[in-house]
């Protein structure tokens, strides 16, 4: 079976937990470690075929980490995530997108997806899909504005990087 390394990187508290445990294990948890980093395997079904994915859950360091740089360089396909709900989580991604073209060197067919979390708090949100499809059309990225609360678009997301990561390291 393929396997593939998914690393979801994002600022603290934007959701990234959320959104890992309720695909994983199809609920959120109700209490949240913000600073724990965690490991989990999934398999998946992405165009007839069973992938098995590692997906690393990063913790929300504000600052890049060395640890970070570590798992960027292992990582097959990227989770950028941000809230909805908070227009600096949003600007920090392109830091998080600098590192990655740094360490990874090959910046075009990088599996890369931007997620946008909290889509159910209406009225507090404070980036337009306008922004985020302006920023994902510019570096070519895949986009999605999720819930993990409400369970909408979670399975989209992985499924979709599956889809790239497949496209960019095919089977040997
Ligand atoms: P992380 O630091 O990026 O891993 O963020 P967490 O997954 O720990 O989530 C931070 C907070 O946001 C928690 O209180 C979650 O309950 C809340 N949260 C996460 N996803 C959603 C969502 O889709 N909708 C709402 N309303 N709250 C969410
Ligand atoms: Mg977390």
């Amino acid at each position: 079976m393929r396997k593939y390394e998914i690393v979801v990187l994002g600022a603290g508290g934007v959701g990234k937990s959320a959104l890992t445990v309720r695909f994983i294990k199809g609920e959120i948890p109700e209490h949240y470690n913000p600073t724990i980093e965690e490991l989990y395997q999934q398999e998946i079904e992405v165009g007839g075929e069973r992938i098995s994915l590692d997906i690393l859950d990063t913790a929300g360091a504000e600052q890049f980490t060395m640890l970070n740089e570590v798992y960027i360089r292992s990582g097959h396909g990227f989770l950028l995530v941000f809230s909805l709900t908070d227009e600096a989580s949003f600007c920090n991604l392109d830091h998080i997108r600098q590192q990655i073209f740094r360490i990874k060197g090959d910046k075009s067919d990088i599996p890369i997806m931007i997620v946008g979390t909290k889509q159910d708090l209406y009225s507090e949100r404070q980036v337009t899909r306008q922004t985020i499809q302006e920023y994902s059309a510019r570096w070519g990225f895949g986009l999605y504005e999720t819930s993990a609360k409400k369970n909408w678009h979670v399975q989209d997301v992985f499924e979709e990087l599956t889809r790239d990561m497949r496209k960019r390291y095919p089977a040997p």
